[in-house]
């Protein structure tokens, strides 16, 4: 997908500007931690193209001068965005801070929208004209707070999206690493790109991105590690920020099939570990959990239980993760890593067979009646797979209403039982039957 990033200086409306574009597309699912609250990454789509959208506005850099903040968030856009939303103020002409800006996105090869914020009526227009001297061409003229203008901005911005060519589909098999700073991500993309074990392909041409690395393990099974460039480099100030790596960790998981989840076994679990989990499930990708630094832990025979129960206890939503131990030290389960994101990556695109899926849902109907409300009892009258990655289904019933979360998550946990879908979210969604 398409990244679109907004840029300017402080109090031009990039938050306004970005809610108005997301929309209510962002759903916040109420018992995972929702990173989407935070609102600085946004899946939206516009006249059926579908896009990513940053606000780089929301990326604090810490206690870094003014002008230093603007130029290290105009970086951020360059580093991370397809088409570069400027956004100015139509109110008060031109400032220091936006011309800036405007010279830090002169230097990069992003096509960069020029959009002008705050012209809430027609009069106003006139005030655009002094953001021609910015350079980049036509301005548009918007109202965030009015929702004037934005479906021309937003036509513009679609029509400079690079060619759909560099999206193909292909086989290989998408993953990511996402965890904090210092899980040990990057010394593990290390030890598994520099095993003999597998054969790192020419990156040219055959990735989307320059940033992917795709390999192939001895069996021939080709994986893509999405964002290798990411996890690896590290340096500009605004890369260690938190909001920064979350933003980049969920761009990741956009373009991955199935995450790898890093947890640090010597530091144990913290807030931010849950932010990026939470997205990683909203998302439906699939996820296998990776306890690292393994070899730090003094083992008895309970240590490794003891730890599995207490991140499961911390994560119940991820419930159908695997959960593998190792150490990017030691090199220890390292190479049982490909096989599980396979076997992750297989079942979130699996599809079941109606007829088995439906003498599933009938024998637990029959073990477990529906529920009923005011008397009226639930019907289950057909099941059907509508979609994979994630496994989704649909069941049709009598009325949706009388659904209740603790009898689908019974269902989930009977299609469970009889069909492997380790690793993948499942989703069920009831329609009536017409
Ligand atoms: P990243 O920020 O998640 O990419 O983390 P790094 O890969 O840079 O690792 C952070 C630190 O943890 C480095 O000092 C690594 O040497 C160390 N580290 C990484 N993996 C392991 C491990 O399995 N065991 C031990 N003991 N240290 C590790």
């Amino acid at each position: 997908k398409p990244v679109v990033a907004i840029v300017g200086r402080p109090n031009v409306g990039k938050s306004t500007i970005f809610n108005r574009i997301a929309g209510d597309r962002i759903s916040i699912v109420e018992d995972t931690p929702g990173v989407t609250r935070d609102r600085i990454y946004a899946n939206s789509e516009w006249m059926g193209t579908q896009f990513s959208l940053i606000d780089t506005g929301g990326i604090d850099i810490g206690d870094e001068p003014f002008l230093k903040q603007i130029s290290e968030q105009a970086e951020v856009a360059i580093d991370e965005a397809d088409v570069i939303v400027f956004l100015v103020s139509g109110r008060g002409g031109v400032t220091d801070a936006d011309e800036h800006v405007a010279r830090i996105l002169y230097k990069s090869n992003k096509p960069v929208i020029l959009a002008v914020n705050k012209v809430d009526n027609p009069e106003m227009r006139v005030g655009i004209y002094d953001f021609y001297a910015l350079g980049f061409g036509d301005p548009f003229p918007i109202s965030g707070s009015h929702g004037i203008g934005l479906g021309d901005l937003l036509d513009a911005v679609v029509k400079a999206f690079p060619e759909s060519a560099n999206y193909e589909e292909d086989k290989t098999i998408r993953f990511s690493l996402i965890g904090r700073p210092n899980v040990g991500k990057s010394s593990i993309v290390n030890a598994l790109l520099g095993t003999d074990r597998v054969i790192v392909s020419d990156i040219a041409g055959t990735t989307r991105d320059a940033v992917d690395t795709p390999f192939t393990t001895p069996d021939g099974d080709e994986f893509t590690m999405v964002d290798t460039a990411g996890i690896r480099k590290r340096g500009k100030v605004y890369e260690n920020t938190e909001r920064y790596s979350v933003m980049r960790a969920m761009k990741a998981i956009d373009n991955s099939d199935v995450v790898l989840f890093i947890i640090n076994a010597e530091e144990g679990i913290r807030e931010q570990d849950k932010k990026v989990a939470g997205y990683a499930h909203q998302a439906g990708r699939g996820i296998v959990i990776v306890v690292n630094k393994w070899d730090t832990i003094k083992k008895d025979n309970h240590s490794l239980h003891d730890f599995e129960v207490h991140v499961r206890e911390e994560f119940q939503y991820l419930a159908y993760a695997p959960m593998i131990f190792v150490s990017a030290k030691t090199g220890q389960r390292l190479e049982k890593l490909p096989e599980l994101i396979k076997k992750v990556a297989t079942n979130h695109a699996k599809r079941v067979q109606s007829a088995t899926l439906n003498d599933v849902i009938v024998d637990a109907v029959a073990m477990n009646p529906t529920p009923t409300i005011n008397q009226r009892r639930l019907r289950i009258y057909y099941t059907t797979q509508v979609a994979i990655q994630p496994p989704t289904f649909v069941v049709f019933v009598n009325d949706p209403e009388l659904m209740h979360f603790s009898y689908e998550r019974f269902l989930e946990n009977q299609i469970r039982a009889h069909f492997d879908f380790s690793g993948t979210p499942i989703r069920i969604i009831e329609r009536k039957r017409k």
